[in-house]
């Protein structure tokens, strides 16, 4: 045991959510500070991760004794619009009403072009994001198959379309049965070509507040994604750093934010900002 531990490669720093690539299988970099980890190279070897106990905001570097918003200090949390509930529901956007918390960011972030999505994690489900964070997103959730269906001009549009497919969608993972994977594939072309009948006369609705041209049907073909998993847990049983802040284990696999360990899972995404001290 000492030598394997010896000869593991031991790193310190704050924890960022892992880099992901798509790929055969996706390829995961841990990233805590300026140390970066191959994890598809570490995937059946012995993988240890401890909390020093630190937490630094990831957007000040200042100390917090709790994290916000996965990874925020407390006065960050409650002063940048990416912490605003709007950012978790858009279609409560209040830009126009003056009092947004940055309209700047805003303006980069929200009035640019949002895809509506349906993906297939533990089942089908409605999903926004920005255009440019595809394919991440289904990555970062373990998404075994996605596709974008229609494309709006702002984040409140895509608010107000993932609102309306709510009503015969969820927009929810459940990440316990993502992490079993045992998700059957769905036929997400016919899915939407369903969902798009039955949410005709609520879409065209919106179009006629936002504009003819405001909600554009995509015709994309699905895609579908393959995460480096040795073995799924059959009972998923979670680490949890704030309740004991040191995991060790096999490293299993890694699929959306989470690391698959003999011992248990973790969502890593979950402690954004806490220090960690990795051996792998
Ligand atoms: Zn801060």
């Amino acid at each position: 045991m000492t030598e394997s531990i010896e000869a593991a490669t031991v790193l310190q720093g704050c924890l960022s959510k892992m880099a992901v690539e798509a790929g055969d299988p996706a390829r995961y970099v841990l990233r805590a500070g300026e140390a970066r980890i191959d994890l598809n190279a570490c995937l059946g070897k012995p993988f240890r991760l401890e909390w020093t106990g630190a937490i630094a905001c990831t957007h000040c570097g200042r100390a917090t004794r709790k994290s916000f918003a996965q990874g925020h200090c407390y006065p960050c949390f409650k002063r940048l619009a990416q912490c605003d509930t709007c950012i978790m529901k858009p279609e409560l956007c209040h830009f126009f009403e003056g009092t947004c918390r940055e309209p700047d960011w805003a303006e980069r972030h929200c009035f640019q072009p949002h895809v509506v999505y349906l993906a297939n994690a533990s089942g089908l489900k409605v999903g926004i994001t920005r255009a440019s964070q595809m394919p991440t997103r289904w990555l970062d959730q373990g998404a075994v198959q996605a596709l974008p269906i229609l494309e709006v001009d702002t984040r409140q549009q895509s608010g107000f379309v993932e609102v309306l497919f709510k009503e015969q969608v969820s927009d929810r993972t459940n990440w316990r049965a993502m992490l079993k994977g045992t998700t059957e594939r769905l036929d997400l072309a016919t899915e939407r070509d369903r969902l798009m009948a039955r949410l005709e006369s609520g879409l065209d609705n919106l179009r006629e507040r936002f504009g003819a041209d405001a909600i554009r049907c995509l015709d994309e073909a699905p895609l579908s994604f393959n995460y480096p998993v040795l073995a799924f847990p059959t009972k998923v049983v979670s680490h949890n750093l704030d309740k004991n802040p040191s995991v060790a284990g096999t490293l299993l696999g890694i699929k959306g934010q989470y690391l698959i360990l003999d011992s248990g899972v973790i969502n890593l995404r979950k402690f954004t900002g806490y220090e960690v001290k990795v051996a792998a």
